[in-house]
């Protein structure tokens, strides 16, 4: 079974998510296991539980240290296992990484907060620095949830039909999916006083299957962006 860990001073904002739906089934089905782990726990400093300090150089805030990271992985990380460190400054999180990473038995992500982690955590503690987009948040948990994810739904027999699977935006990197539509077929959208009606492509309600892969085709094509 494959193994997530998650390293935080803040698991408890990770749990709703993992026991939530997709991620939460997949648990209970034993197909993967998931485990936010208190970085705390691992402090050098048995009483206040700190795992962070000043910056050396000074500046703002404190950076976290890499005692407690270092004690936490020497427990946890097992054979073929694969360290993370969320990083905005990291190599950008893709789908064809989502795809790499789901080979790894386990992957331990290393959540920062504050001005971020000891750069020692970086350059010999973690295989790799990965960013989910080029923005600034407040912690790794959002990071390590969303990389989670995205690796867990590519698991054979997480999905209900493996079929979701085909066809998905970035599949193939920079092709993006054909656009979807469901009930109802019109559907009265009041604005500006005015009522308009929102209708769903013939092509779909054609009921001709080669047709509609045909439109699903051209709309893919004309559907792309830059990577
Ligand atoms: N001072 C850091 C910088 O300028 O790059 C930002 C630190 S941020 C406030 C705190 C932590 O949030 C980081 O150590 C990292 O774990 C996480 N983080 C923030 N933005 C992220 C992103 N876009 N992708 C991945 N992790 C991120």
């Amino acid at each position: 079974m494959k193994s997530f860990d998650i390293l935080t001073i803040f698991p408890e904002v990770c749990t709703p998510y993992l026991e939530t739906s997709i991620l939460g089934r997949a648990q209970e089905k034993k197909l993967v296991r998931i485990a936010a782990h208190n970085l705390r726990d691992w402090s050098p400093d048995k009483k206040h539980k700190k795992v962070d300090d000043k910056p050396f150089g000074g500046g703002p805030g404190m950076v976290m240290g890499i005692q407690a990271f270092d004690q936490a992985l020497k427990k946890l990380k097992r054979k073929n296992a694969r360290v993370i460190l969320t990083s905005a400054s990291g190599k950008r999180f893709t789908q064809a990484d989502a795809k790499r990473l789901a080979k790894y038995d386990q992957l331990i992500f290393l959540c920062g907060r504050y001005e971020g982690v000891d750069h020692r955590v970086e350059k010999h503690l973690a295989d790799e620095a990965l960013s989910i987009g080029d923005y600034v948040l407040t912690g790794g948990e959002l990071p390590a949830l969303a990389m989670i994810d995205a690796i867990t739904r590519l698991i054979p027999g997480v999905l209900g039909k493996e079929a979701s699977l085909t066809m998905e935006s970035h599949d193939t990197p920079g092709v993006l999916e054909y656009p979807q539509y469901t009930r109802p077929e019109v559907y009265p959208f009041k604005k500006d006083r005015k009522i308009k009606k929102l209708r769903v492509p013939t092509v779909l309600l054609s009921g001709h299957h080669e047709k509609i892969t045909h439109w699903r085709q051209k709309q893919t094509k004309g559907h792309t962006r830059n990577v």
